[in-house]
């Protein structure tokens, strides 16, 4: 036996895959390394990466300025608690963090994964209210095709039929939703794309901690773009409400939209923001939830007086390093220009798929490329089609995207955009 059905065989005995059945006839395929763009199968086949690892691997594989990071603090310290505790890693990319995201946010609170992120988010919203003596101000509201993760809570606010909301009735908590807005990116929002989160909020704000949604792009519930005006208006209206603003830029943070934030398309800050896949440029798995000093100063001088959460591996020394070198390495960068070169290439690669009859529509926002089909993909036909093909392309549902790494070149791009277009063209009905 090769080492490559090897691995398979085992991976078949063992191994739970996400979002999976162990039944699944759909390939899997073993990665021996990476580096750069470039995924290397352990059958020696080589793969161009379009999905930098779902968001996260933004400076590509194996880059040694990351790599030098980690051995550098691995030598100090793999991990070390942080009640009671601190350390340079974590204090050097929270003050970076607090330097970069919009201004009114000023206490970075660590965390292992975008989930968790999103947990300690709504349990500061719920317990600042609590601290202001509102105690009824436990639900979240937020848009219809979002997604923030797999724990509950994080569930709770993800869109119900995407996320399979029945299967979890009994355990789920029921939280407000809207209507997501119709109006793309670049046109203006109109009163009908406002006015069904208007309603919610007139009608159920004294039982609203917060409005939790991911800003300009909702990532895995449904690749939607919208547009700049809608945050800017449920900005005031949260405002106006008393409900505060959750924005979850787990997707979106760190340039992929060709803004380092999404909210900055629309000049607003968040009272509470969300960040995690690229913080860490994909090499290790961290999260972080930010918030305003006011919001912190609340939740500290109310009851119970402390903020009630702290995971085991909070703030591991190794992926704040990890976070700190990525960050840099982002920020040195020439980002925006890259992102914008890869949105052209994006653009003009993809156009043929626009006239094709499988295809809804095509829609590209800074280094995302998005071909959404009228019928959902079969998996096991067109995945290895791709690998095929000689690139990595992950589709769910009815969409094929691209979000490749920031470094990827032209003539890359260029591949991928001709593998997608090649096997789109190919889809029988
Ligand atoms: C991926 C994602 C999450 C969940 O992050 P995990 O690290 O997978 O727990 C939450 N929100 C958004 C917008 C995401 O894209």
């Amino acid at each position: 036996m090769t080492n490559y059905s090897n691995l398979l065989k085992r991976d078949r005995d063992y191994v739970w895959h996400p979002y999976s059945s162990i039944n699944s006839k759909q390939a899997v395929f073993p990665v021996k390394s990476a580096s750069g763009v470039r995924i290397t199968l352990s059958d020696g086949r080589v793969l161009i990466d379009g999905m930098s690892s779902w968001w996260s691997a933004i400076h590509g594989y194996n880059h040694p300025i990351m790599n030098q990071a980690i051995s550098t603090q691995l030598h100090d310290m793999s991990h070390i608690m942080f009640g009671g505790l601190t350390h340079q890693p974590a204090i050097d990319l929270a003050e970076l963090l607090v330097t970069i995201t919009p201004k009114p946010l000023k206490k970075v609170f660590f965390v292992d994964s975008g989930s968790v992120a999103v947990e300690v988010a709504m349990k500061m919203a719920i317990q600042y209210w609590y601290a202001k003596k509102q105690p009824e101000k436990q639900k979240m509201l937020t848009i219809q095709y979002g997604y923030h993760g797999d724990t509950f809570g994080a569930m709770s606010v993800s869109d119900p039929v995407n996320g399979m909301h029945s299967l979890f009735s009994n355990t789920l908590t029921q939280q407000f939703f809207a209507d997501a807005p119709l109006c793309k990116f670049n046109q203006p929002c109109t009163e009908s794309d406002i006015s069904p989160l208007q309603s919610q909020l007139e009608n159920n704000h004294q039982e609203i901690a917060a409005l939790i949604l991911e800003p300009i792009v909702q990532g895995a519930g449904g690749m939607r773009f919208y547009s700049a005006d809608y945050l800017k208006q449920l900005r005031q209206l949260c405002d106006q409400y008393n409900v505060l603003l959750i924005l979850d830029e787990i997707a979106t943070g760190f340039g992929r939209t060709g803004k380092l934030f999404a909210c900055e398309h629309a000049e607003i800050a968040p009272d509470i923001l969300c960040v995690g896949k690229a913080l860490t440029g994909g090499y290790m798995t961290l999260a972080a939830t930010l918030t305003t000093q006011h919001i912190a100063k609340t939740i500290s001088n109310g009851e119970p007086g402390i903020f009630m959460h702290g995971p085991t591996f909070m703030a591991n020394p190794l992926a704040c390093s990890a976070g700190l070198a990525s960050l840099k390495l982002l920020l040195n960068s020439p980002w925006k220009n890259r992102i914008s070169l890869i949105e052209q290439h994006l653009t003009t690669g993809l156009a043929p798929c626009t006239d094709f009859p499988q295809v809804k529509e095509v829609r590209i926002l800074g280094a995302i490329g998005v071909v959404e089909l009228h019928k959902a993909i079969n998996m096991e036909i067109i995945q290895p089609q791709f690998v095929e093909a000689g690139v990595w392309v992950r589709p769910f549902n009815r969409l094929i995207y691209l979000m490749p790494p920031y470094i990827i070149d032209k003539d890359d791009i260029t591949i991928l955009t001709h593998a997608v277009t090649h096997i789109i063209s190919n889809i029988k009905d």
